[in-house]
């Protein structure tokens, strides 16, 4: 896996840049690099020398003459987008014992032609093709970088001469490896890559899965982009080279270009959608649209065959990427969305694995694990935290729903308790507003006695309570003697008062199951219950003289007096309300006949075969 990953390597670049210069010496005689028994693996990094040929116009004849030797300059190998043609030369010294075979690998399968020139030492030299142009069985060996096989015999030294042109970017990593040894490393890079695909693979699984699952679109460009991202990668190793279209080169330089932007869409989609970036910034979310039609832009530009043109907007969009999203998680985190802290930490880690990386490549650290694979090791770091973001943003709007449904409830339930409360309110106000209807219904309003209908009602029910406990039952008929005269005299108010007067009298001087009503204008029926004869008759006989001493205010110390018919029940007898009335009323008018102020009795048996009531013996009393 030390393949470059030229976008990538682009963006260190940027990020570099204040602190590196591109390395470039003197001209110094080539260094030679040493082969000898027990050798391995050389980097040429820091021997190779460069001379660049803007107009592509210098032929190898001009390139290896003496006079162009002092043009060559060390380099490190960053070369970049070019339309220049990029010459190289090295030096190699065999201190083998035997005559050995050696292989030149260029760790950057993009580069469209390379070509290899080996001096014979006669002034003769032999031409070897290489680069993505030339279709993968063609090649000298079948691997996804291009190899040469070099053989010198023992203490030869030679130098080598190389030309490189690319419509995409040119890195110059070169190693030179003992066969074993290239085979051993192949072998495992294989592993390592195998293991790097298989990750990425399991990723757009889980988040296919994670989006039948929970049905957010997020989900489905999360799949999006790390298909995409899958595919650039398994092209820029080479190996889409070397498996997806080994027979048609051409693909190889069409699909970077067009990968690098779908990449870039489904970056930008997949973020704004993540961070909800519309709702949470909208300066964001216009960045973020211009970055999508950059790379429509990029991708028109590639079908229409200008891929150097695609390639470097597609480059700058790539640059300008982790910066924009890195600070739009830090903007929506401060809104208040905390879906951006993986995401944050996602692209984070990233950044600094681009930036271990790009220190490795400009020399700064050295080879090791980590180092070399750097970029794929922050990118697998970064692909799964973007899926644990995912996730957590699932939670968050869960746990959003959550609450939602949690506060709906609580107020269904406070909605209910008012309801409940009211509810009580209005059967208490409605109760209260029965009672005082009933009230109403059955009162008269001046005295507060009951009324007429009242008062028959309450005699009936008298009769049947005493009918079956087989109790005495008394009632009397009241009548104000002369009323008229009053309410002639001192006006009606007074003749009011008065009616109250008597009315409260009745009801101080009664006991409390006695019932009083008001029966006409200035007539009132009193049941008496439980009581015989005598005792109603002393009772009455009691408020007659009660009312009799009453004084009135406005009635110039004028008495009222009151005359009464009474009468009591008889057991074994059916007499009805109406009845007993009628008999009392017969009594009332024979006191009125006799003078007035003064009780008379009736007897109830006289009703049964008369229509009137007799006058008892000792109605005089
Ligand atoms: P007596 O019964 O002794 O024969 O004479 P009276 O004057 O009481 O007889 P009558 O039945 O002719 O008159 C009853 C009077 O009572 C008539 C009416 O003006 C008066 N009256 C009836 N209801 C009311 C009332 O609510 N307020 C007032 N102020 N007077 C009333
Ligand atoms: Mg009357
Ligand atoms: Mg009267």
């Amino acid at each position: 896996m030390n393949n470059h990953h030229w976008l990538l390597a682009l963006l260190a670049l940027l990020l570099l840049v204040p602190f590196l210069e591109t390395r470039a010496f003197e001209q110094q005689a080539p260094q030679s690099v040493i082969l000898e028994n027990g050798f391995s693996y050389a980097d040429l990094t820091d021997k190779i020398q460069i001379l660049i040929d803007p107009q592509q116009q210098l032929g190898f004849k001009a390139i290896s003459s003496t006079g162009r030797q002092r043009d060559f300059r060390l380099n490190s190998g960053k070369i970049g987008f070019t339309d220049a043609a990029v010459w190289i030369r090295f030096s190699l010294e065999s201190r083998f014992t035997t005559k050995q075979p050696v292989i030149l690998e260029i760790d950057f399968p993009l580069i469209d032609k390379i070509e290899f020139y080996e001096m014979d030492g006669k002034g003769n030299y032999r031409l070897r093709f290489g680069g993505d142009s030339i279709p993968f069985n063609l090649r000298e060996i079948e691997f996804r970088n291009t190899l040469f096989k070099i053989e010198l015999e023992p203490g030869q030294t030679a130098t080598y001469y190389m030309k490189f042109t690319s419509r995409g970017p040119i890195q110059l990593p070169l190693r030179i490896w003992n066969y074993q040894a290239f085979t051993e490393h192949s072998t495992s890079s294989h592993l390592w890559h195998g293991l790097y695909f298989g990750a990425i693979l399991m990723l757009i699984v889980a988040s296919v899965v994670g989006y039948n699952l929970f049905r957010a679109s997020f989900f489905l460009w999360y799949a999006y982009y790390l298909s995409c991202y899958g595919l650039l990668n398994f092209t820029l190793v080479g190996f889409a080279g070397q498996f997806l279209w080994p027979e048609t080169p051409i693909l190889q330089q069409y699909a970077t270009s067009l990968l690098v932007n779908l990449v870039i869409i489904g970056a930008v989609v997949f973020s704004g959608k993540l961070l909800d970036i519309r709702k949470y910034s909208r300066a964001y979310f216009l960045i973020f649209r211009t970055l999508i039609i950059l790379a429509l832009l990029g991708i028109a530009i590639s079908l229409a065959g200008r891929l150097e043109i695609a390639n470097r907007i597609a480059s700058l969009s790539g640059m300008a990427l982790v910066p924009i999203l890195i600070s739009a998680a830090i903007v929506t985190y401060r809104k208040g969305n905390f879906a951006a802290r993986y995401f944050l930490v996602a692209w984070g880690v990233f950044l600094i694995f681009v930036f271990i990386s790009g220190l490795y490549y400009w020399g700064m650290l050295p080879y090791g694990f980590v180092t070399a694979h750097a970029l794929q090791i922050g990118s697998v770091f970064e692909v799964t935290m973007l899926g644990v973001a995912t996730a957590d943003r699932v939670r968050l709007l869960n746990r959003e729903k959550e609450e939602a449904d949690r506060l709906a409830n609580k107020y269904l339930v406070l909605l209910n308790e008012k309801l409940e409360d009211l509810v009580h309110e209005r059967t208490v106000e409605l109760e209260e507003s029965n009672r005082k209807l009933h009230e109403l219904a059955t009162h008269d309003s001046l005295t507060l006695l009951l009324n007429h209908n009242a008062i028959i009602h309450a005699l009936e029910s008298a009769i049947s309570a005493v009918e079956r406990h087989r109790q005495p039952l008394s009632i009397a008929m009241v009548d104000i003697d002369r009323f008229k005269q009053i309410n002639d005299r001192f006006g009606h108010q007074v003749g009011d008062d008065v009616l109250v007067a008597i009315a409260n009298t009745f009801t101080s001087s009664l006991r409390g199951y006695d019932i009083i009503g008001r029966y006409g204008g200035e007539e009132f029926l009193l049941i008496l219950p439980q009581t015989n004869t005598e005792d109603a008759g002393e009772l009455i006989e009691r408020l007659r003289q009660s009312i009799a001493d009453l004084s009135f205010t406005g009635t110039q110390g004028k008495r009222v007096t009151i005359s009464v018919g009474m009468i009591a029940y008889l057991h074994g007898i059916k007499i009805d309300a109406d009845a007993m009335i009628r008999c009392a009323d017969d009594a009332l008018y024979r006191a009125k006949a006799n003078g007035r102020d003064r009780i008379e009795w009736g007897n109830c048996t006289t009703i049964l075969n008369k229509t009137g009531c007799a006058g008892s013996e000792d109605g005089q009393r």
